[in-house]
């Protein structure tokens, strides 16, 4: 390519100009390495560089992209949508369309609100149950991501029951203080808690499906509790459904296991690519919001036209077909990763939630945050530069689940198999044999 731009030379702008050369810190490649490449231009499963070179990508832009890139249909309306303006600061049509549309698919939500960021969404659920309850204390659990609002970026302190530190600088003790950090699947940790501290409890929120370790899934009956234990102690359960909610033909973890939460927050996938969250939920708890109600939350730019264009095409194209397709991909890539890991000598496990995997170096699935961090021990990097060495984009951290999209063909994901074997034979060839 004559106007290639090189990694290098646009890497040396970057730090320049944007602090450590990113807008969203996993993107810098930190914990695997390296330079990130500059992604040029998608189409179907694949994404391609600034330097010509193209991968099988199964980032997904960390989930919304389940259409795959460049999806002619999202791509017309969001084009016709902005010919009409970007926006207005005015209520549109859009917006009470795919507002029904979600209401529709989700028995627990009577209404909605739409934010510009998850983070947002998640920031209204809290300010709600905290405004509905008249309490201060939130549950959530280690390794569970609701994006970077202030109280919610605590990490786990040593013990069931520690009460939150902050792990980011500029978080006050005071934001982290009511926040209860738990281990994740631990039932016996969250009946403790509101033994302890039942009534000052406003709310549990959780990711059903935890997709920011790797994918971990929820042990029988850890789920149950939370939602027993909630409506005894008159606390709200908020379910982040920011991943799982489009990922799965049923429409979130909570209508797979017939769990009511009280609020659920949605985002990545029902913005088709474009930025988007939504807190929804019982009518009486969403009443509280303004303008109906006393708790305030509001954005310039919340309910956009063209956002809630991109949604609407991406989700009409989310058939039960469709997804059995990409169910179909998914057991597909699953299945095969397993097979080369134990081919190799490896300890792999699979972990899989309709078209997400977590994939761990462990012979069985882990439960929680400690035991994600103890099995992805060090060879996670070794594993992302094989694969982007052979032109497959996994995430440049081993914290995250691996997403397919409907463009993921069986020869794209037999290809990454392939890929896959060779790197896990280097990888146990390299480490001396079996990882366990
Ligand atoms: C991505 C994500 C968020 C944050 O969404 P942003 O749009 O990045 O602010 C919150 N919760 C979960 C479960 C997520 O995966």
């Amino acid at each position: 390519m004559d106007d290639a731009i090189r990694t290098e030379e646009l890497y040396e702008r970057a730090c320049r100009v944007l602090v450590g050369g990113v807008n969203s810190p996993v993107r810098a490649w930190k914990s695997v390495g390296g330079t990130p490449p500059f992604i040029a231009s998608g189409l179907g499963a694949t994404i391609r560089d600034t330097e010509g070179h193209v991968y099988r990508d199964y980032v997904g832009s960390w989930g919304p992209m389940i259409l795959g890139h460049a999806d002619h249909d999202v791509a017309k309306a969001i084009a016709e949508a902005a010919s009409r303006s970007s926006s207005f600061g005015a209520t549109c049509p859009g917006e009470v369309e795919l507002a029904e549309i979600i209401c529709g698919k989700f028995p627990s939500i009577d209404m909605i609100r739409f934010t510009n960021s998850g983070t947002e969404a998640v920031m209204t659920a809290l300010r709600l149950a905290r405004a509905y309850t008249g309490r201060d204390k939130v549950i959530k659990f280690a390794g569970c991501y609701h994006g970077h609002s202030d109280a919610l970026l605590v990490s786990a302190g040593s013990g069931a029951l520690t009460l939150g530190v902050p792990n980011s600088s500029g978080v006050t003790p005071a934001a982290a203080g009511d926040t209860i950090v738990l281990p994740f699947n631990s039932s016996e940790a969250a009946a403790r808690a509101f033994d302890e501290f039942g009534g000052l409890i406003a709310a549990v929120i959780v990711e059903p499906w935890a997709g920011n370790m790797g994918l971990v899934p929820p042990l029988p009956g850890f789920l149950e509790t939370l939602r027993e234990a909630t409506k005894n102690h008159g606390a709200l359960l908020i379910f982040d459904e920011i991943i799982t909610g489009f990922r799965v033909p049923e429409f979130g973890v909570q209508n797979i296991l017939n769990i009511v939460p009280d609020l659920t927050c949605l985002g990545k996938i029902i913005g088709g690519g474009l930025p988007i969250g939504a807190v929804g939920g019982r009518e009486n708890v969403m009443g509280q919001l303004s303008p109906a109600g006393p708790v305030y939350q509001a954005g310039t730019l919340a309910g956009n036209p063209v956002v809630m264009a991109a949604g609407l095409a991406t989700l009409k194209k989310l058939t039960q077909t469709a997804y059995q397709k990409l169910d179909y991909a998914a057991s597909r890539l699953g299945t095969g990763l397993k097979r080369a890991g134990e081919a190799a000598g490896l300890a792999v496990s699979v972990s899989k939630l309709g078209s997400a995997l977590g994939l761990f170096f462990s012979s069985r699935l882990p439960l929680n945050l400690e035991s994600v961090q103890a099995t992805q021990a060090g060879l996670y990097p070794k594993f992302f530069h094989g694969m982007i060495g052979r032109g497959d984009y996994f995430a440049p951290s081993a914290f995250e689940a691996i997403f397919v999209s409907l463009e993921h063909t069986n020869e794209i994901i037999d290809e990454t198999i392939a890929n896959a074997e060779e790197v896990f034979r280097s990888i146990s060839e390299r480490s001396g044999g079996p990882n366990e």
